[in-house]
């Protein structure tokens, strides 16, 4: 039997028939009411193979494919009332046991596929049981159930998630049962999930978009999850497109929601002109909005022309974007009308979530009204602090890195987490009247990370992810990262690192490629003098992680060295 927690009240409640989870490529599907009965026969399994130990808030990692078998083993773990520790086999072996080690686990599960990789991690000596669940499938029958689970055991057991290691070794999140279900509640509310909309899932497991986002937040709302990973541009488009091929396959239905990186529109986007012209009418139909009902954007700022070539090739579905983080689960997100989406912005902060922000000069917190510093003549910049049920409780085994995140309030209504991100809020007339109670004030414009993204020259402070927005708007440039530099004369200086676009490598003078003199010339009309990079080093790429994020101080040192 599963415990009474609000997700599994949930999944039980939903029709048993209706499709949980469906394997793209070989198209079988799983039930919810496959999936009630598997989690709970999975879950005595786990108990029975933990050593006699409890297994009440111990850390349980796993190594298992995106599918059912994943959707079946994270269920369990939270049914077990312990703590999910997701790994990803992306990883190479000795992340992986950093990762366990870290989280002191108890046990690293694995599916058959991964069996060797699992090896590998264990060879130092944990004890490995892998538990095959379809193999072991035990039918429960009516799982109605007498529940003996007080109350507080909800706090017992959650998930724990690594952060992606864009600025540092990936910390421990720890994501309690609650936090959990208050993060998915928030984005209920928000995005309206229902047990209508079709999911293609096409994200790694290992984080909070593809697994609060993409599985957990659409199994309370009775969605199905469609797993089609990796990611593969064509095959995406090939699944789109099925239901809406003059040969359509009846068993495809059409995909209403799909939330990915903005890597991955991007390289949609850059995929699409190869299709056949059949396959082009088809997924053109797939992404309209009448048939497309939510395509989201996040985890890495959405620049502005993938924004409007993807509302131009859907015939108008506008990419809502939103920010979040491992620690917060999703904070701000703009608004389900498509006029709620404005170019730049992330929008206000989703239900339940308390944002602020703190005036990165002053440590004032900037009230509303005050965004605009009328001595300065300029914006006022403000790292983005949060509160509220959906913040995670502390960095695993990291009381220190705890501590230093989070800061009181006088208010003595609870301490608010510095997310290190900083924002401008601007009010943007028209908006925020599409009458949902919560997209209301003025919004929020993310202007990078405090660490990364804000660079400091000649007394101006400078976001990246500005330049890099005005940078990517111009088309001899396909991708780039802006940073800052040491430099004597300024303290620091802007520079960029460029991968040109095919026009790019020609629009330079007599023919040559776009150079930094060409950038200068392009950049005047639209950025400050001070804004525009003082370097531009070309490459011909530039390396990120599963979820499209660079590591810029890695990038610096790979281009300027040990000297900056
Ligand atoms: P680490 O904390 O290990 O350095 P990380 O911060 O990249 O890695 P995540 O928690 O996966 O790990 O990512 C959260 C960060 O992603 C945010 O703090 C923010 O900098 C960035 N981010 C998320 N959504 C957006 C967005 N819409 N626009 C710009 N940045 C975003
Ligand atoms: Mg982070």
């Amino acid at each position: 039997t599963l415990p009474r927690l609000p997700i599994f009240e949930a999944i039980k409640k939903h029709d048993a028939h209706s499709a949980a989870v469906v394997h793209s490529l070989s198209g079988r599907s799983f039930s919810y009411g496959e999936l009630v009965n598997d989690v709970a026969a999975a879950k005595d399994k786990l108990q029975r193979n933990t050593g006699g130990k409890s297994a009440v808030g111990e850390r349980i990692a796993f190594l298992v494919e995106n599918g059912y078998d994943y959707v079946v083993t994270l269920l369990s773990i939270l049914a077990a009332h312990a703590i999910a520790v997701p790994l990803s086999p992306a990883f190479p072996a000795h992340e992986l046991r950093y990762i366990l080690d870290q989280s002191g686990s108890l046990m690293l599960l694995s599916s058959e596929k991964f069996q060797d990789k699992a090896d590998e991690v264990l060879k130092e000596g944990m004890e490995t049981s892998p538990i095959n669940y379809k193999q072991e499938k035990i039918m429960l029958g009516n799982t109605d159930d007498h529940v003996t689970l007080v109350d507080s055991a909800s706090e017992q057991g959650g998930m724990m998630l690594y952060t992606s290691g864009t600025t540092n070794r990936p910390k421990g999140v720890l994501l309690p049962q609650s936090v959990l279900t208050a993060q998915s509640k928030s984005l209920l509310e928000a995005w309206d999930y229902s047990s209508k909309d079709m999911l293609l899932h096409v994200l790694p497991l290992h984080h909070i978009h593809g697994t609060v986002n993409a599985l957990l937040t659409p199994l309370f709302a009775g969605s199905t999850i469609e797993f089609q990973f990796p990611f593969n541009a064509t095959a995406v488009w090939e699944r789109l497109a099925a239901p809406f091929l003059p040969s359509a396959d009846a068993l495809k239905k059409p995909i209403t929601f799909l939330t990915v990186v903005p890597t991955i529109y991007t390289r949609l986007l850059s995929s699409h002109p190869n299709l056949t012209p059949e396959l082009q009418v088809a997924t053109k139909i797939a992404l309209h909005p009448s048939n497309m009902r939510l395509n989201i954007s996040g985890s890495a700022a959405l620049p502005t022309p993938v924004k409007s070539a993807w509302t131009t090739l859907s015939g108008g579905n506008v990419l809502l974007e939103r920010y979040g983080m491992t620690e917060v689960g999703m904070a701000l997100s703009c608004g389900l009308s498509f006029t709620d989406r404005v170019d730049g912005s992330v929008g206000w902060p989703l239900p339940s979530v308390q944002a602020r922000l703190v005036d990165t000069e002053t440590g004032q917190v900037i009230k509303e009204g005050e965004e605009y510093d009328k001595d300065k003549d300029r914006e006022r910049h403000g790292e983005i602090q949060l509160r509220g049920p959906t913040i995670f409780k502390e960095y695993w085994n990291n009381a220190e890195a705890t501590a230093k995140e989070f800061v009181d309030d006088e208010d003595g209504r609870g301490r608010w987490f510095k997310t290190g991100d900083v924002a401008v809020r601007r009010f943007i007339e028209g908006v925020g009247k599409s009458g949902q109670s919560w997209t209301h004030g003025p919004m929020y414009f993310i202007q990078g990370r405090k660490s990364a993204d804000i660079i400091k020259t000649g007394g101006e402070k400078v976001s990246a992810l500005e330049i890099e927005r005005e940078m990517l708007s111009l088309p001899y440039v396909s991708e780039v990262a802006v940073v800052g530099l040491p430099s004597e004369a300024w303290g620091q200086k802007v520079a960029a690192v460029v991968v040109l676009s095919e026009q790019g490598k020609t629009a330079g003078k007599g023919g040559k490629a776009w150079g930094a003199l060409d950038m200068r010339k392009s950049l005047k009309e639209v950025l400050a003098n001070y804004k525009i990079p003082q370097e531009m080093r070309v490459v011909q790429s530039i390396p990120r992680n599963a979820m499209g994020k660079i590591n810029k101080r890695v990038l610096v040192k790979e281009i300027w060295g040990e000297l900056v």
